[in-house]
């Protein structure tokens, strides 16, 4: 019997295929088990000789089928698998009169791993970055030991449905888009870094569908991942719809830039980015500009600050790909899911509330000032038109402060996000000081529903067409409407969370005055595509109907059945 599973949708996409589970992440080997009778110190040395031996062999294999950046991390992974340190550690602690007696050969590897990785982590930099490699491989010799299946994507010469709990970030770098055409969770939310890969590679994927976890390897099913559902024994419906998604995707992939109403109304469609080379990527899309780059983003693996001279290069880099076009840059967002060791204390009990974006210029002065000073020499060196603002203002003083520090800086266009809650409600007074704010609708939407954004359970809660959402967006866009009036400057609106990649809800955010739209370039093509269908009258009758509504389900459901466009496109 047909079976259904429910979850949110985070790509949309309508793909037919078998499922392929995740395998379970390694368990560590007991240290203490009783020997059998006829295992030696030598048979168990030899056992793992021949699965270190296979699981290098596996991998090369592997990084021989794969293209680019990922076959050098499977290169240097399949090395790893042999290397001298790791495999005759193991075998040394097999000695039965050596520390702490007897092993078997799945608890030898396990430990030797760990003294490698340490040994790395000790050493610092480089080297230490290459300790999670070690224990990556660590688990695919006790696994092979085992005779388990690898941890990691499932290797497969068909594509397949990837299914699994979570994906962590790890995980990532090897998957294959053409091998794996859509993802399906059981937990994660619509932040997680499933939502997130899935976003970024345009694969359909549903996340906190509860169950899908325990699909059997090899079932047919049906993704559809833009009503966030999964069903099994898929009939010729469901197969047709698949079919229409195939030809249609390819005309989604496309974004001519210039987006507009279909009243003419510009809507300038941007992207987010995290570095120069997602910046190119994002230019060749078709993006309009930048509407949020992550500084964070250029510096995650760093446990100081980076100099100046290195944050000019890593902004020009992507200033250099947007000539004459806007760029609106970040100061740094450290906190809570984004830690940098040189700003952010690990300690902290609650870190979404804690000490994290424009707030660490409290407690780490001077950091800000230097970013500032980087960004302006960077904007010196190129010709796209940038844009400063700080990431998590609460209230019109920090507004005031930041701007003036971004002016002393010699940045001409300062503003500010709005994803505290407060600083949607007193939007006038912030727009007062900011020339502009960027809506970062994924914070705002956590802060105002009080659920973790990172959290599969609450996923339905976290959720952009919540009414409270929706009131502190339009709240945002009549706030600076005032400030508009008062300054007898505009003071445009742009969203900069994941809200603005759905086209449904894009209608409604330009419904309720947002001027502009920033998304992972996948997206640019489909939010077009249904912007280019309404009116700017359409959209204000759209979003005051959801804004009218009392759900995020009735919101979104008022919304779409107004959108008939959506459905034909598989959005
Ligand atoms: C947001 O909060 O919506 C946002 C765009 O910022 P980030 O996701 O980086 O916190
Ligand atoms: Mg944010």
């Amino acid at each position: 019997m047909s079976q259904q599973f429910h979850g949110v949708g985070v790509t949309p996409g309508r793909v037919v295929g078998r499922v392929r589970q995740m395998p379970a992440p390694v368990w560590e080997p007991h240290a203490q088990v009783d020997i059998p009778a006829g295992v030696t110190a030598e048979s168990e040395a030899e056992r793992i000789r021949a699965a270190s031996k296979a699981v290098q062999a596996e991998l090369k294999a592997r990084a021989a089928a794969t293209a680019g950046d990922a076959r050098g991390v499977l290169e240097a992974t399949a090395l790893m698998a042999a290397d001298p340190m790791l495999v005759k550690g193991a075998v040394k602690l097999l000695d039965p009169a050596g520390d702490g007696g007897p092993r078997t050969a799945e608890r030898a590897v396990w430990e030797s791993g760990a003294a490698v990785a340490e040994r790395l982590r000790g050493l610092g930099g480089y080297m230490a970055e290459r300790a999670a490699d070690v224990l990556d491989v660590r688990s695919r010799i006790v696994a092979e030991l085992r005779g388990l299946p690898a941890p990691g994507i499932p290797v497969s010469d068909t594509p397949f449905i990837l299914a699994a709990e979570d994906l962590a970030p790890a995980d990532t770098a090897t998957l294959d888009p053409a091998r794996v055409i859509a993802l399906i969770t059981s937990g994660g939310g619509p932040q997680s870094h499933t939502a997130i890969l899935a976003r970024a590679l345009g694969l359909p994927a549903v996340v906190a569908a509860e169950g899908v976890d325990r699909i059997e390897d090899g079932t047919e099913v049906y993704v559809d991942g833009a009503a966030g559902r999964v069903t099994t024994e898929p009939g010729p419906a469901e197969a047709d719809a698949a079919r229409a998604w195939a030809t249609q995707s390819a005309t989604l992939a496309q974004f001519a830039g210039d987006s507009r109403l279909a009243d003419g109304h510009p809507v300038p469609l941007l992207a987010n980015v995290g570095t120069g080379k997602d910046a190119a990527a994002a230019a060749a899309a078709g993006a309009e500009g930048v509407g949020l780059l992550r500084t964070e983003f250029c510096f995650l693996d760093r446990d100081t600050e980076p100099t100046i001279a290195e944050q000019v290069e890593a902004y020009g880099a992507v200033f250099a790909q947007f000539p004459h076009k806007k760029v609106v840059i970040r100061t740094l967002d450290a906190g809570a899911d984004k830690p940098l060791p040189f700003l952010t204390n690990a300690d902290e009990p609650n870190p979404a509330l804690g000490v994290r974006g424009y707030r660490t210029d409290r407690t780490t002065p001077g950091v800000l000032a230097r970013q500032l000073e980087a960004i302006a020499a960077a904007e010196a060196e190129h010709d796209a038109d940038v844009w400063v603002m700080a990431p998590m203002i609460a209230t019109a003083e920090e507004a005031a402060a930041f701007t003036e520090m971004a002016r002393d800086a010699g940045l001409k266009t300062a503003g500010v996000m709005v994803e505290v809650p407060s600083a949607a409600l007193t939007a006038s007074h912030v727009l007062a000081h900011a020339d502009f704010a960027s809506l970062g609708t994924n914070d705002l939407t956590q802060y105002a529903m009080a659920a973790d954004r990172m959290l599969g359970p609450l996923a339905a809660l976290n959720d952009p067409w919540q009414p409270a959402v929706l009131k502190l967006i339009k709240a945002t866009c009549d706030g600076a409407d005032e400030a508009a009036l008062a300054t007898g400057t505009a003071k445009p609106v742009g969203v900069c969370g994941e809200a603005a990649a759905d086209p449904a809800l894009a209608v409604v955010l330009v419904g309720l005055g947002v001027t502009t739209l920033s998304m992972s370039p996948r997206a640019l093509a489909g939010v077009a595509a249904v912007l280019a269908t309404v009116t700017v009258a359409d959209a204000q009758r759209l979003a005051a109907q959801a804004l009218a509504a009392p759900s995020a389900q009735a919101a979104r459901d008022t919304a779409r059945a107004h959108l008939p466009i959506l459905d034909k496109l598989g959005l």
